[in-house]
């Protein structure tokens, strides 16, 4: 591994759903930044194990852990063997979520459940591990001047409206307003907590997005910047804000959204 930057050497990261898409970019973005890294994964085992193998043949250390992050005891669980294999943790990254779309009017109890289940209570399970965490371990402000730092996955839908996904747009709002309140309540500890919030980043969880051109022209329209999103644009995002480069920064989310944020509907004048 290059010895070039590596403002994350010596710590220890979390990174929950990173089995495929924007977590597996982000534990690669984290580990190159010389971070040793815990692979959480749910259900999709051989692919959180190519990639912890990928990481350790390119000279770093990773660990696959399952766990299913709307479980308190698997939660718990993971952060337990995170520490055992580690020492201790420094970064999360509350990235598992998924989508259960449907039409308001037929949207089951169960579909709205397990989006809120897994996007919003499992972040506040994985928040609570790692503070709980930062505060019994010994700071070590030579290797980073936050106690701790945690990054909670968002998406645009923390204040774009989603007619059909109302309890993903839920969820992600509800994560905003975790996260911000979070950073006030533990500023004064020096924990860091900030959010991403990606556009459109072509990953498994909108495949039907991108998947035929005609999709990918509709969904162009709504980015400014002209492209799809890339799994390693937010793995550079989560980089930045795990390290003292972005020591100044609390509570914000960052939109890594190629413009969508911008409305480019009046664009014309509307
Ligand atoms: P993805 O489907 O590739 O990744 C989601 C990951 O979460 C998968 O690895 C999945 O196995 C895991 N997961 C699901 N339920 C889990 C559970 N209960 N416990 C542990 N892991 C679980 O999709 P992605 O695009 O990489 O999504 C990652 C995050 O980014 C999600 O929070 C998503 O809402 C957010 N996001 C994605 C986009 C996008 O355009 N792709 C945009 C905005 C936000």
């Amino acid at each position: 591994m290059s010895q070039a930057h590596r403002p994350l050497r010596e710590q220890t990261a979390l990174v929950t759903g990173a089995s495929s898409g924007i977590g597996a970019a982000v534990a690669r973005a984290l580990a190159a930044a010389g971070a040793a890294l815990a692979v959480n994964y749910s259900g999709q085992r051989e692919p959180a194990e190519r990639l912890a193998d990928e990481i350790v043949q390119g000279g770093g250390q990773a660990l696959s852990i399952q766990a299913d992050v709307s479980d308190e005891q698997a939660v718990e669980r993971m952060m337990r063997e995170t520490v055992e294999r580690f020492g201790r943790l420094d970064i999360l990254v509350a990235n598992a979520g998924l989508q259960r779309d449907a039409a308001f009017v037929d949207m089951t109890l169960a579909d709205w459940q397990r989006v809120i289940d897994v996007n919003l209570t499992g972040q506040f399970l994985c928040c609570r591990a790692a503070v709980r965490q930062f505060l019994q371990q010994a700071d070590r402000p030579e290797l980073s001047r936050a106690r701790g730092k945690i990054i909670c996955m968002s998406s645009v839908h923390e204040i774009i409206p989603w007619a059909g996904h109302v309890n993903y747009a839920a969820s992600k709002g509800g994560v905003l307003m975790l996260m911000k309140s979070l950073a006030q309540e533990l500023a004064p500890q020096r924990i860091r907590v900030n959010g991403i919030a990606p556009g459109a980043i072509r990953t498994p969880i909108n495949r039907a997005a991108w998947e035929t051109d005609e999709a990918l022209q509709r969904l162009l329209a709504l980015i400014p910047h002209g492209r799809i999103g890339e799994p390693e644009d937010i793995g550079k995002a989560a980089v930045w804000l795990a390290s003292d480069d972005s020591d100044y920064v609390n509570g914000a989310s960052l939109f890594v959204d190629g413009g969508m944020t911008l409305y480019p509907g009046f664009e014309d004048n509307g």
